[in-house]
């Protein structure tokens, strides 16, 4: 077991995760929220350091992210445990999974489901020599919340940096600040769920009180850290798909991210206890991404529809197709020097 970061020692051995914005606090012998974190003798322990869950190369449109190194090929991974309880989870077998039941003396009180999934232990070097060994371009935490496995994220974004990789973190925005500052040095690239605009949906989506401080934290990484930065909301329906809802959503991103911020309005596929919902209608989400562009946003794509116009990157000006791509691929880039080659106007991100 590796010692956490970030916690403070409270009264009678009990201590005070400040990972992310649950910040539990922990009795003795008792494991926060997220069940990665043991509290034994007043240290505070993770138990999911290197311990790899999923693991592969994929496309950086895979996150999605599509103004950052579009078609480059990134060092994929996941481990286990979530700070969220997302009813509808899509990788639920690993985001609930009940970590570490080989420590008996942690309870287990805030997980219902018990999936088994394993894990391989992969150390920060290796993890670093298997993104050289496969030529990415860099390495993204995603599939679990990247968060709960801060400190070997964070060792891998130092190594990763020293080789001249990039990083990227695919999360739900419930990370601390400090941690965030912690790491912002290291983090090339932030791709964060916004999934509604009040306390009610959050706590039907994500079964969290507040919301806010994910706002202010994701602003913190583009203002001061200079994080290249996307924003996802997939849409639920009866959940966050009201065009109030939407509204504010993208209203926000306009003031406070800019209009050059691309939104991703995605397809909910039912999964887990959301399965009797069905899918988010095509209009639904066509409805979404003409409320992003009325409010000013110049880069709005729909996700999770193969083959629909709403995947591709067209001129914010000019209106002409930039990038065509196809599910996850890059069919044709036209873009000549990140700008349009029609009529020259300057298409925000990294493209090279
Ligand atoms: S990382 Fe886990 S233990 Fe720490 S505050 Fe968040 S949910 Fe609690």
């Amino acid at each position: 077991m590796v010692e956490a970061l970030l916690y403070d020692r409270l009264p009678e051995r009990a201590v005070r995760c400040n990972i992310c914005q649950r910040r539990c606090e922990i009795p003795e012998s008792k494991r926060g929220y997220c069940l990665t974190r043991l509290n034994r003798g007043g240290t505070l322990y993770t138990l999911i350091y290197g311990e790899v869950s999923t693991l592969m190369v994929s496309p950086i449109e895979k996150k999605p992210m599509f103004h950052f190194y579009p078609g480059s090929p990134w060092l994929s991974l996941g481990s286990l445990g979530c700070n969220f309880r997302c009813p509808g989870c899509q990788n639920w077998e690993i985001a609930h999974s009940r970590v570490g039941q080989e420590y008996p003396d942690a309870q287990i009180e805030a997980q219902d489901i018990s999936t088994g999934r394993g894990t391989e232990y992969v150390s920060p070097e290796q993890m670093v020599g298997l993104a050289e060994d496969y030529k990415c371009r860099g390495i993204s935490w995603t599939y679990n919340e990247p968060t709960l496995w801060f400190e070997y994220t964070l060792k891998g974004a130092k190594l990763a940096r020293g080789k001249g990789l990039l990083t990227n973190y695919v999360t739900n925005g419930y990370i601390t600040p400090e941690a965030l500052d912690l790491i912002g040095p290291y983090l090339d690239s932030y791709r964060v769920d916004i999934k509604g605009f009040s306390r009610s949906a959050y706590r039907r989506i994500a079964h969290i009180n507040g919301f806010e401080g994910i706002l202010e934290v994701a602003k913190r990484a583009k203002q001061r850290w200079g994080m290249h930065l996307e924003i996802v909301t997939n849409i639920i329906p009866g959940y966050n798909d009201s065009k109030p809802q939407l509204k504010r959503i993208a209203s926000w991103i306009k003031k406070e991210l800019g209009e050059d911020v691309p939104w991703h309005v995605t397809r909910f596929v039912p999964h887990l206890k959301l399965s009797h919902l069905e899918p988010t209608p095509v209009t639904t989400l066509e409805g979404a991404r003409e409320i992003g562009l009325e409010q000013g946003l110049r880069y709005v794509y729909l996700g999770n529809v193969p083959g629909h116009p709403g995947e591709n990157t067209c001129c914010y000006q000019c209106k002409s197709l930039l990038i065509e791509r196809s599910v996850f691929s890059i069919v044709e880039n036209r873009l000549d020097n990140s700008r349009c080659p029609e009529c020259g106007a300057r298409i925000a991100g990294i493209f090279s």
